[in-house]
Protein backbone atom coordinates (compact mmCIF):
# COMPACT_ATOMS: atom_id res chain seq x y z
CA UNK A 1 0.00 0.00 0.00
CA UNK A 2 2.98 2.13 1.06
CA UNK A 3 6.61 1.69 -0.70
CA UNK A 4 9.16 3.85 0.06
CA UNK A 5 12.85 3.55 -0.97
CA UNK A 6 16.03 5.34 -0.35
CA UNK A 7 13.49 8.60 0.28
CA UNK A 8 15.49 11.68 1.00
CA UNK A 9 13.21 15.54 1.93
CA UNK A 10 16.15 17.92 2.36
CA UNK A 11 14.40 21.65 3.59
CA UNK A 12 16.74 24.52 1.93
CA UNK A 13 16.77 28.09 3.09
CA UNK A 14 18.57 30.75 2.17
CA UNK A 15 21.63 29.79 4.06
CA UNK A 16 21.22 26.20 5.54
CA UNK A 17 19.85 22.90 4.25
CA UNK A 18 17.60 20.47 6.44
CA UNK A 19 17.99 17.04 6.01
CA UNK A 20 14.69 16.12 7.79
CA UNK A 21 14.31 12.66 5.79
CA UNK A 22 17.71 10.70 5.23
CA UNK A 23 17.76 7.42 2.80
CA UNK A 24 14.13 6.41 4.49
CA UNK A 25 12.66 2.65 3.32
CA UNK A 26 9.36 1.66 4.37
CA UNK A 27 6.88 -0.67 3.70
CA UNK A 28 3.57 -0.31 5.23
CA UNK A 29 0.54 -3.17 4.09
CA UNK A 30 -2.67 -3.12 3.66
CA UNK A 31 -4.38 -2.83 7.04
CA UNK A 32 -1.64 -2.55 9.38
CA UNK A 33 -2.04 0.11 11.99
CA UNK A 34 1.86 1.76 12.30
CA UNK A 35 3.05 4.19 15.02
CA UNK A 36 6.20 6.58 14.39
CA UNK A 37 8.17 7.64 17.41
CA UNK A 38 10.99 9.72 17.58
CA UNK A 39 12.53 13.09 19.12
CA UNK A 40 11.12 16.46 18.10
CA UNK A 41 12.46 17.12 14.70
CA UNK A 42 13.81 13.88 13.70
CA UNK A 43 11.57 14.14 10.59
CA UNK A 44 8.21 12.13 11.65
CA UNK A 45 5.96 15.06 10.43
CA UNK A 46 7.47 15.71 7.37
CA UNK A 47 7.12 11.73 6.78
CA UNK A 48 3.55 11.91 7.30
CA UNK A 49 3.23 14.78 5.25
CA UNK A 50 4.79 13.02 2.24
CA UNK A 51 2.69 10.00 3.04
CA UNK A 52 -0.17 12.05 2.61
CA UNK A 53 1.10 14.04 -0.28
CA UNK A 54 1.19 17.18 1.15
CA UNK A 55 4.79 17.80 0.48
CA UNK A 56 6.92 16.34 -2.26
CA UNK A 57 10.09 14.55 -2.09
CA UNK A 58 13.50 15.48 -2.88
CA UNK A 59 14.88 12.05 -3.97
CA UNK A 60 14.09 8.21 -4.24
CA UNK A 61 10.70 6.38 -4.48
CA UNK A 62 7.04 6.53 -3.31
CA UNK A 63 4.69 4.69 -4.41
CA UNK A 64 1.31 4.91 -2.96
CA UNK A 65 -1.73 2.14 -3.75
CA UNK A 66 1.16 0.69 -6.54
CA UNK A 67 1.51 4.26 -8.12
CA UNK A 68 4.81 6.52 -8.43
CA UNK A 69 3.36 9.74 -6.63
CA UNK A 70 6.93 11.31 -7.68
CA UNK A 71 5.98 12.00 -10.97
CA UNK A 72 2.85 13.29 -10.64
CA UNK A 73 1.67 16.82 -10.70
CA UNK A 74 -0.40 18.50 -8.44
CA UNK A 75 -3.69 17.80 -9.17
CA UNK A 76 -3.22 14.15 -9.74
CA UNK A 77 -1.50 14.47 -6.09
CA UNK A 78 -4.63 16.32 -4.60
CA UNK A 79 -7.29 13.75 -6.28
CA UNK A 80 -5.12 10.87 -5.06
CA UNK A 81 -5.21 12.27 -1.27
CA UNK A 82 -8.54 13.23 -0.91
CA UNK A 83 -9.95 9.89 -2.49
CA UNK A 84 -7.86 7.57 -0.28
CA UNK A 85 -6.49 9.75 2.80
CA UNK A 86 -7.84 11.27 6.20
CA UNK A 87 -6.07 13.23 7.99
CA UNK A 88 -5.90 13.74 11.62
CA UNK A 89 -3.65 16.43 13.63
CA UNK A 90 -2.68 17.46 16.79
CA UNK A 91 -4.34 20.55 17.26
CA UNK A 92 -7.49 19.31 15.29
CA UNK A 93 -7.13 21.88 12.64
CA UNK A 94 -10.69 22.79 12.17
CA UNK A 95 -12.03 26.31 10.05
CA UNK A 96 -13.32 28.31 13.10
CA UNK A 97 -15.45 29.78 10.74
CA UNK A 98 -17.36 27.21 9.88
CA UNK A 99 -19.67 25.53 12.21
CA UNK A 100 -19.47 21.37 13.38
CA UNK A 101 -21.83 20.32 10.49
CA UNK A 102 -19.59 22.56 7.80
CA UNK A 103 -16.49 21.00 8.83
CA UNK A 104 -17.56 17.38 8.61
CA UNK A 105 -19.03 18.40 5.43
CA UNK A 106 -16.22 19.94 3.00
CA UNK A 107 -13.97 17.02 2.38
CA UNK A 108 -17.79 15.67 0.85
CA UNK A 109 -17.55 18.91 -1.27
CA UNK A 110 -13.91 18.65 -2.65
CA UNK A 111 -15.10 14.95 -3.69
CA UNK A 112 -18.32 16.14 -5.58
CA UNK A 113 -20.70 13.63 -3.67
CA UNK A 114 -24.50 15.30 -4.60
CA UNK A 115 -25.70 18.07 -2.01
CA UNK A 116 -28.97 15.42 -1.25
CA UNK A 117 -26.32 12.82 -0.22
CA UNK A 118 -24.03 15.12 1.30
CA UNK A 119 -26.63 15.76 4.95
CA UNK A 120 -27.26 11.48 5.20
CA UNK A 121 -23.65 11.36 5.59
CA UNK A 122 -22.30 13.99 8.07
CA UNK A 123 -25.80 12.87 10.45
CA UNK A 124 -24.47 9.03 10.08
CA UNK A 125 -21.03 9.73 11.53
CA UNK A 126 -21.65 12.79 13.77
CA UNK A 127 -24.03 9.83 15.70
CA UNK A 128 -21.49 7.12 14.91
CA UNK A 129 -18.85 9.89 16.73
CA UNK A 130 -21.49 11.23 19.73
CA UNK A 131 -21.44 14.86 18.37
CA UNK A 132 -25.12 15.42 16.72
CA UNK A 133 -26.37 17.09 19.43
CA UNK A 134 -22.95 19.59 18.12
CA UNK A 135 -23.28 20.24 14.47
CA UNK A 136 -24.57 23.94 14.75
CA UNK A 137 -21.77 24.90 17.26
CA UNK A 138 -18.58 26.51 16.26
CA UNK A 139 -15.10 24.72 16.96
CA UNK A 140 -14.23 27.24 19.82
CA UNK A 141 -17.41 26.37 21.41
CA UNK A 142 -16.03 22.79 21.93
CA UNK A 143 -13.76 20.80 24.41
CA UNK A 144 -10.65 19.54 22.76
CA UNK A 145 -11.95 16.08 23.26
CA UNK A 146 -14.94 17.36 21.24
CA UNK A 147 -13.02 19.32 18.68
CA UNK A 148 -11.09 15.55 17.79
CA UNK A 149 -14.23 14.13 17.27
CA UNK A 150 -15.39 16.35 15.02
CA UNK A 151 -11.79 15.80 13.15
CA UNK A 152 -12.19 12.05 13.19
CA UNK A 153 -15.49 12.68 11.61
CA UNK A 154 -14.23 15.15 8.81
CA UNK A 155 -11.18 12.45 8.45
CA UNK A 156 -13.44 9.34 8.24
CA UNK A 157 -16.65 10.86 6.06
CA UNK A 158 -14.99 9.71 2.51
CA UNK A 159 -14.28 6.52 3.97
CA UNK A 160 -10.44 6.64 3.60
CA UNK A 161 -8.31 3.51 3.18
CA UNK A 162 -5.40 5.77 5.06
CA UNK A 163 -5.57 7.50 8.03
CA UNK A 164 -2.25 9.66 8.81
CA UNK A 165 -2.33 10.80 12.45
CA UNK A 166 -0.22 13.29 13.57
CA UNK A 167 0.02 12.98 17.56
CA UNK A 168 -3.51 12.80 17.84
CA UNK A 169 -3.45 12.59 21.35
CA UNK A 170 -1.07 15.24 22.07
CA UNK A 171 -4.15 18.24 22.74
CA UNK A 172 -6.29 15.68 25.01
CA UNK A 173 -6.18 14.68 28.57
CA UNK A 174 -5.98 11.00 29.00
CA UNK A 175 -9.63 10.01 28.64
CA UNK A 176 -10.11 11.48 25.74
CA UNK A 177 -6.87 10.78 24.17
CA UNK A 178 -8.19 7.14 25.15
CA UNK A 179 -11.51 7.73 23.15
CA UNK A 180 -9.30 8.69 20.04
CA UNK A 181 -7.29 5.26 19.99
CA UNK A 182 -10.18 3.58 20.83
CA UNK A 183 -11.57 5.37 18.05
CA UNK A 184 -8.19 4.02 15.78
CA UNK A 185 -8.84 1.25 17.10
CA UNK A 186 -12.14 0.29 15.67
CA UNK A 187 -11.12 1.58 12.36
CA UNK A 188 -8.33 -0.56 12.05
CA UNK A 189 -10.16 -3.34 12.96
CA UNK A 190 -12.59 -2.98 10.14
CA UNK A 191 -9.60 -2.95 7.74
CA UNK A 192 -8.36 1.12 7.67
CA UNK A 193 -4.89 1.30 7.38
CA UNK A 194 -3.41 3.75 10.47
CA UNK A 195 -0.29 5.53 10.51
CA UNK A 196 0.13 7.80 13.71
CA UNK A 197 2.96 9.62 14.80
CA UNK A 198 2.94 9.83 18.43
CA UNK A 199 5.32 10.60 21.95
CA UNK A 200 3.47 8.30 23.93
CA UNK A 201 4.35 4.59 24.59
CA UNK A 202 0.62 3.63 25.69
CA UNK A 203 -0.91 5.19 22.38
CA UNK A 204 2.22 2.94 20.38
CA UNK A 205 0.82 0.22 22.48
CA UNK A 206 -2.37 -0.08 20.58
CA UNK A 207 -0.55 -0.43 17.00
CA UNK A 208 0.99 -3.59 15.28
CA UNK A 209 4.29 -1.71 14.55
CA UNK A 210 6.48 0.63 16.32
CA UNK A 211 8.74 2.84 14.09
CA UNK A 212 11.41 4.64 15.68
CA UNK A 213 13.35 7.44 14.07
CA UNK A 214 16.19 9.73 14.80
CA UNK A 215 17.84 12.45 12.71
CA UNK A 216 15.97 11.93 9.79
CA UNK A 217 16.33 8.25 10.04
CA UNK A 218 14.57 5.35 10.66
CA UNK A 219 16.42 3.20 13.43
CA UNK A 220 14.11 0.60 14.20
CA UNK A 221 10.85 -0.93 12.88
CA UNK A 222 9.70 -3.36 15.85
CA UNK A 223 6.72 -5.91 15.84
CA UNK A 224 4.60 -5.00 18.93
CA UNK A 225 3.96 -8.49 20.83
CA UNK A 226 0.84 -7.45 23.30
CA UNK A 227 -1.10 -6.60 20.12
CA UNK A 228 -0.36 -9.48 18.01
CA UNK A 229 -1.04 -12.10 21.45
CA UNK A 230 -4.25 -9.89 21.66
CA UNK A 231 -5.35 -10.80 17.93
CA UNK A 232 -4.52 -14.19 17.72
P1 LIG B 1 9.05 16.16 13.93
O1 LIG B 1 7.65 16.06 13.41
O2 LIG B 1 9.70 14.83 14.14
O3 LIG B 1 9.14 17.00 15.16
P2 LIG B 1 9.56 17.63 11.48
O4 LIG B 1 9.28 16.64 10.41
O5 LIG B 1 8.53 18.66 11.74
O6 LIG B 1 9.96 16.88 12.82
O7 LIG B 1 10.92 18.39 11.11
C1 LIG B 1 12.11 17.72 10.73
C2 LIG B 1 13.19 18.75 10.42
O8 LIG B 1 12.87 19.46 9.23
C3 LIG B 1 13.36 19.81 11.51
O9 LIG B 1 14.73 20.14 11.60
C4 LIG B 1 12.55 20.97 11.00
O10 LIG B 1 13.05 22.18 11.48
C5 LIG B 1 12.76 20.84 9.50
N1 LIG B 1 11.60 21.35 8.73
C6 LIG B 1 10.35 20.84 8.74
N2 LIG B 1 9.53 21.51 7.90
C7 LIG B 1 10.31 22.49 7.34
C8 LIG B 1 10.07 23.52 6.38
N3 LIG B 1 8.86 23.68 5.82
N4 LIG B 1 11.09 24.34 6.06
C9 LIG B 1 12.32 24.17 6.60
N5 LIG B 1 12.63 23.23 7.50
C10 LIG B 1 11.65 22.38 7.88
MG1 LIG C 1 5.87 16.82 14.22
Amino acid sequence: MIQIKDLNRVFATEDVQTKALNHINLHIAEGEFVSIMGPSGCGKSTLLNIIGLLDEISSGSYQLLGKEVAGMNELERSRMRKANIGFIFQNFNLIDELNVYDNIELPLIYNKVPASERKERVKEIAEKLNISHRLQHYPQQLSGGQQQRVAVARALICNPKIILADEPTGNLDSSNGNEVMELLTKLHAQGTTILMVTHSAHDASYSQKIISMKDGEILSEKINQKVIDVFQ
